[in-house]
């Protein structure tokens, strides 16, 4: 409902008005016609927004502002009348509404995007927005400023000794105690967990960025207190300087992770400036793994949707190599990461392994790829087996056979179109406890089988004692099977030690029709590469299924190879 309507004219005198003793503050008695829409709610200032649109709509301009009077806002909007027979303006239609409230509400909105719940601070949003700005004024105008990450050393230990609640208001009185040294013209954010991120203009030879980072850690010399207990914690801090060590976001955040990896390597309680002749490869490896663990989180039971966080399973199709029907699919995980594209498994999966954080990972992996399997099921694509891979850490871990087996139970699939790859390595340290587990997967129903076979030292004796169905030749057999070569007898013998135990044997990384005809040649069960698919999406895998154009899907190297030997052709691809 509008708060007043009005018509003034040209003058900007009211002519009429609904709703005055709202201008006239509920005096009944008080005259508004003839009065200007300078003094009401314009408050005698010619220059006052609301008075400027007034003037706007004078113009024949249609005009709209929000103007605050009395304690509250309003949005007016404002059309200019026209004489029907001349065309000209003779004065406005204005209507204003009061919506002090809707700001509010817009305003709570955007805070709880920017703003960090626990702390108060801005959060990683807000940083990256005055990062990006930053590096634009560093490359402008030659500004220089200095990145802080800063890592609480012991966090874990707190939370989990004192629990959640205290853990809270820890933090709380961390972000505290830094924000008190923290100057103006900083922005002090929460990164995300125990970690804050500090952005300070500073000299260009980065000496106040590195005096801050002194100043921090020396806060954390007298103990916390929090709910009268006192708290001992130190910080670690990671510095950065741009431009000097580099003009892109990724980078600078990369680098500070670097430094703090590095102020931890020391053993916390203190800061690290980042050093530019270090390897990139540290730092990237750093930052998949802090990004690994914002996004995976500590592993607290809860099983996160690591969907939402990038997190998605390719399939890899496998098939028999009688007649290259699919008998099955391989589940692989990749990491969409917002930054880094599509990670690769083999750049976090050994990391996940370091931190623990594999144990949310693979199950989640593992319920997924059960739902997928009843999906297909029941869009009419029979996949018999689905290889799922467990990672050390997930099978030496005394929960495994439970987790398969609830997650069998919750989604309903038969276990015996599940098959479980170990590698090599896994299985052969601690065989003992290693044939426990393995029997009672194998009671579940479940298929096994280890993976990678021929890179690590199986001992034949145990191969024998350990309940396997299948084994998986090593792509890196596979690659130089064809040519008669050391490994195509290596491949020969593990086809024929498979068999005489009884056991299906598969070979990965099948690429060449040549590698086909040899596997053949040997009884290799089934086979497994980019010859047949490479590992795909769930949309892709479904048209695959149903329309397996064999050797067509095949890796964009080996297509752009052949490609380029077509004679006089100037093709796309080059
Ligand atoms: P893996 O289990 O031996 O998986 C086969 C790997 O070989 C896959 O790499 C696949 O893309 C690749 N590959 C398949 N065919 C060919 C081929 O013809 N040529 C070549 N050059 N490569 C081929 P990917 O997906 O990068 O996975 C790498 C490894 O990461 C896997 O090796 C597995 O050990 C691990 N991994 C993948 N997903 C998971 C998971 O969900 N959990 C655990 N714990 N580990 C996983
Ligand atoms: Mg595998
Ligand atoms: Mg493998």
């Amino acid at each position: 409902m509008p708060a007043f309507v009005w018509l003034a004219d040209t003058e900007l005198r009211y002519r009429s008005v609904l709703g005055s003793h709202f201008l006239a503050g509920g005096d009944e008695g008080f005259a508004l016609v003839g009065r200007s829409a300078v003094d009401f709610p314009g408050d005698g200032d010619p220059d006052h927004p609301f008075v400027r649109a007034c003037r706007r709509a004078v113009l024949g301009e249609a005009a709209e502002c929000d103007f605050p009077f009395r304690g509250r806002l309003y949005r007016a909007c404002l059309e200019p009348q026209l004489d029907e027979s001349e065309g000209f303006v003779t004065g406005f239609l204005g209507v204003a509404y009061d919506v002090t409230d809707r700001q509010r509400v817009a305003e709570l909105l955007s805070n709880e995007v920017r703003f960090d719940a626990l702390t108060g601070l801005p959060n990683r949003l807000v940083f990256a927005e005055r990062l990006a700005n930053a590096l634009d004024r560093a490359e402008r105008l030659g500004e220089t400023f200095g990145v802080l990450l800063v890592d609480l050393d012991r966090f874990k230990a707190v939370n989990e000794a004192l629990g959640h609640n205290i853990g809270d208001l820890f933090l709380q009185t961390v972000s505290e105690r830094i924000r008190h040294c923290i100057g103006e013209s900083a922005l002090f954010a929460r990164f995300g967990g125990d970690q804050f991120v500090v952005l300070t203009p500073t000299d260009a030879d980065g000496v106040s960025a590195a005096d801050l980072a002194r100043t921090i850690v020396d806060q954390f010399t007298r103990p916390i207190v929090v709910n009268a207990r006192e708290i001992f914690a130190t910080v670690s801090v990671g510095l950065t300087i741009a431009p000097d060590d580099g003009l892109d976001a990724n980078r600078v955040i990369g680098n500070a992770g670097t430094a703090l990896h590095d102020a931890k390597d020391l053993g916390g309680n203190g800061f690290r400036r980042y050093d530019s002749r270090r390897r990139d490869h540290a730092s990237d490896r750093f930052a998949i793994e802090t990004d690994l663990r914002r996004t995976v989180g500590v592993d607290d039971g809860s099983s996160a949707d690591l969907a939402r966080e990038g997190f998605v399973l390719h399939y890899q199709p496998i098939v028999s190599t009688i007649d290259e029907r699919i008998v099955g699919a391989e589940a692989l995980i990749r990491w969409n990461h917002p930054l880094r594209k599509l990670v690769p498994p083999d750049a976090f999966i050994p990391l996940a392994e370091q931190t623990g954080l594999i144990l949310k990972i693979g199950e989640w992996v593992f319920r997924t790829a059960l739902l997928q399997l009843r999906a297909w099921d029941n869009a009419g694509i029979r996949v018999e087996r689905l290889a799922i891979n467990i990672s050390g850490r997930q099978f030496h871990h005394s929960n495994l056979v439970e987790t398969v087996e609830r997650l069998l139970t919750e989604t309903g699939v038969d276990a015996d179109r599940i098959e479980l790859e170990l590698t090599e390595t896994v299985v052969m340290r601690d065989v003992e406890a290693t044939i426990v587990t393995l029997t009672r997967l194998k009671a579940l129903g479940v298929h096994l089988s280890i993976d990678d076979f021929g890179t690590g030292y199986s001992s034949l004796a145990y191969l024998k004692r350990f309940p396997i169905d299948t084994l998986k030749i090593d792509r890196s057999f596979t690659r130089d099977a064809s040519n008669g070569s050391a490994d195509a007898a290596i491949v020969g013998t593990i086809v024929a030690l498979g068999h005489s135990l009884h056991k299906r044997v598969v070979a990965e990384g099948v690429e060449t029709r040549g590698q086909i005809d040899f596997l053949r040649g040997i009884d290799c069960d089934e086979l497994q590469g980019f010859y047949f698919s490479r590992p795909l999406p769930v949309s892709e895998f479904a048209a695959f299924f149903r329309n397996p154009m064999r050797g067509i899907v095949a890796p964009a190297g080996r297509i752009r190879r052949r490609v380029r030997h077509l004679p006089g052709q100037r093709l796309p691809l080059d």
